[in-house]
């Protein structure tokens, strides 16, 4: 399949990884927007977004959430961090295999929008 995150996942782009488990792949953005700005996907092709989020496929997302706290950890956030899902056109959702970016490393912006 041709996606990028897919590919990241199997090592076939290089990417500087945070966390890994039998489920869950987490790695560094390539144009980060914070100090800390690391990636967390299913390593199961999930498209596109929260807004595809079923009952098919809640399983794979809770193991992304339940990685979250390791990621966290792992990056030094102990003092916060935000957690983002881009879905589609009006928020600039850019690679349609579902993900979640955690931001933080200092003080983040008090709006999001
Ligand atoms: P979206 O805009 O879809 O929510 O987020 C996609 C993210 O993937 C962007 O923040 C972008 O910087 C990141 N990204 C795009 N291509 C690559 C890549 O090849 N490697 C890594 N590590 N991140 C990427
Ligand atoms: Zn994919």
């Amino acid at each position: 399949m041709d996606c990028l995150f897919c590919k990241i996942v199997k090592g076939e782009i290089p990417s500087k990884v945070v966390y890994e488990d039998e489920a869950v792949f987490a790695f560094h953005d390539i144009a980060p927007q914070a100090p800390v700005h690391v990636l967390v996907i299913p390593k199961k092709h999930i498209a596109a977004c929260a807004d595809e989020i079923n009952a098919g496929n809640s399983g794979e997302i809770a193991k992304v959430f339940e990685a979250v706290p390791k990621v966290a950890r792992a990056c030094g956030l102990t003092n916060g961090y935000r957690i983002i899902n881009n879905c589609g056109e009006d928020a600039c959702q850019t690679v349609p295999h579902i993900h979640f970016h955690i931001l933080g490393g200092r003080r983040l912006p008090e709006r999001m929008g």
